[in-house]
């Protein structure tokens, strides 16, 4: 049996080798493919044809096309492609992942898998640009490199080149198809868009901190088939528009806001990456969350993302984060840097729908978060027109799934209540998909879902409440309804926003 693997050589440490061959001490410049291939025992041509087990790898060997004869006695045949000058990957931007992508796409046809051999330094942000660039794989794209070059005596490169070929072949070395792009690096197998570089040095150089290995690497290569994508049965094509114009924000105990808003009033840029404490959390200092706003309000997208490298951000579960979230700041939720910059940048270069980019964000496109963000939002109520009770509906995206909800938030933005003392108490029943709801509606009646219970403090706040049970329950399957309804007709409020956040298993 024959397969074919494309390698693609793009430049890094694992393509280095001493410019004197005879001296291992001079200069390390890039080898060309063919002489990578003299250093991986068994890839080379053998000179002795005879020494082929195969007829099939006989008469090969009389060709041309360099192949490779594995010890079950299939066959690979490679088919090469190189960066004209390979590059060190800090050098390496949206250009090069287009170029990437368009070599890929060109030979997609005529190949079972494909091996970019890469730098590892920017290795995590080209896996995680090339994952959203691929629309409908359906074939194995294994990104490697390694921490020493292949020349040297003690090496990572040669087995990660030979284990990409392995799992980028799989056909021929008989393991299971990954339709995506990954890295395979040292002992993991890790999703493209769920890796990180972890070290500098260690041979275990990337980890994927939020989601489980595709697979592990050692004596045999085991993938862990239940975590790996689906393969499409679409056409295959490649979308390779970028916004370059977007920034990370990282916050540090004592910034201040006169530092950072130079950075928001950038006016070419479009869109920011803000690194934020634990779950999402940043000062309630007002002028930075004002200049927040005031990016917002000039169609910038901004992205909470934790400093955390494992687990996920959670707006609204302190008051910390609630004012980004107030202000309309999306969440990053479980991405890795990587992802996340190189996610808003394919989203603000190729969706051209007005408002459908902010929805986007926070959905998953190819695996690179646990979990989707649906924002449902319910208009507003002025306060020179206040009311005692409210209906209003909205659609919901049509990728949100239903029964897999796994948590929701209802959220009041600025809720005031008009004409009533400082001080009394003020109870506003929320009801989902039951417009007739009223004043005498009983609490027990299972579409109530949330009681928005407070003291008026003669000052509009906003109010959230935790829905996920109840929500459940009566979402049902259309477009969905939320009723307010003050205790009579002589409580009169307003508000600024009315929204319910629903998280979804991706
Ligand atoms: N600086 C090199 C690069 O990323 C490091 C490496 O490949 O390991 O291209």
């Amino acid at each position: 049996m024959q397969t074919k693997v494309f390698i693609l050589y793009t430049g890094g440490t694992i393509g280095m080798g001493p410019k004197d061959i005879h001296d291992p001490f001079s200069p390390l410049e890039p080898k060309s493919l063919e002489q990578l291939l003299t250093f991986v025992p068994g890839f080379g041509k053998k000179k002795d044809i005879s020494s082929y087990r195969s007829p099939e790898a006989r008469k090969l060997a009389k060709g041309k096309i360099p192949f490779v004869e594995l010890d079950n006695g299939n066959i690979i045949l490679f088919g090469s492609g190189a960066f004209e000058k390979p590059v060190d990957s800090s050098d390496v931007g949206p250009k090069d992942w287009k170029k990437m992508a368009n070599i890929i796409a060109d030979v997609y046809d005529d190949y079972d898998g494909f091996v970019i051999l890469h730098g590892t330094d920017t290795m995590a942000f080209t896996s995680s640009a090339l994952s959203f660039m691929f629309e409908n794989l359906n074939k194995p794209v294994v990104i490697t490199g390694s921490q020493l070059p292949i020349s040297g005596m003690r090496t990572d490169a040669v087995l990660n080149f030979v284990n990409a070929i392995y799992i980028a072949g799989h056909e021929a070395t008989d393991l299971p198809l990954i339709p995506e792009v990954i890295i395979a690096f040292a002992d993991k197998i890790i999703r493209g868009c769920r890796a990180s570089k972890v070290s500098t040095s260690d041979w275990a150089g990337f980890d994927s901190p939020n989601f489980p290995l595709l697979g592990t690497i050692g004596e045999h290569i085991k993938i862990n088939t239940n975590y790996v994508r689906e393969s499409s049965k679409s056409k295959f094509f490649v979308k390779t528009d970028f916004e370059d114009n977007v920034f990370i924000v990282g916050l540090f105990p004592g910034f201040t806001n006169e530092q950072i808003k130079k950075l928001f009033e950038d006016g070419s840029i479009r869109g920011y990456i803000l690194r934020t404490y634990g779950t999402g959390n940043v000062p309630s200092n007002t002028a930075f969350l004002n200049t927040i706003e005031k990016a917002i309000k000039e169609h910038k997208m901004i992205v909470n993302l934790s400093q955390c490298s494992v687990g996920t951000v959670e707006m609204g579960l302190y008051e910390a984060s609630s004012g980004l979230m107030e202000r309309g700041v999306l969440s990053g939720l479980d991405l890795t840097p990587e992802a996340a910059i190189t996610k808003m940048m394919w989203i603000l270069g190729t969706q051209y729908g007005k408002g459908k980019e902010y929805a986007q964000m926070q959905i998953n496109q190819r695996g690179e978060q646990t979990e989707n963000l649906f924002d449902l939002r319910f208009g507003e109520v002025k306060k020179e027109r206040p009311v005692s009770t409210f209906t209003a509906e909205t659609t919901p995206d049509g990728r949100l799934n239903r029964q897999k909800i796994s948590d929701s938030m209802l959220r009041i933005s600025n809720l005031g209540v008009k004409d009533i003392e400082i001080g009394k108490h003020v109870k506003v029943r929320v009801f989902m998909n039951m417009p007739s709801a009223d004043f005498k509606t009983p609490d027990e009646e299972k579409r109530h879902i949330a009681t928005i219970d407070f003291v008026w403090t003669g000052k509009p706040e906003t109010r959230m409440k935790k829905i996920t049970y109840n929500t459940q329950n009566v979402i049902g399957e259309g477009d969905i309804i939320l009723t307010l309804v003050c205790e009579s007709k002589k409580v009169r409020i307003y508000f600024s926003g009315l929204f319910i956040a629903l998280y979804a298993k991706a």
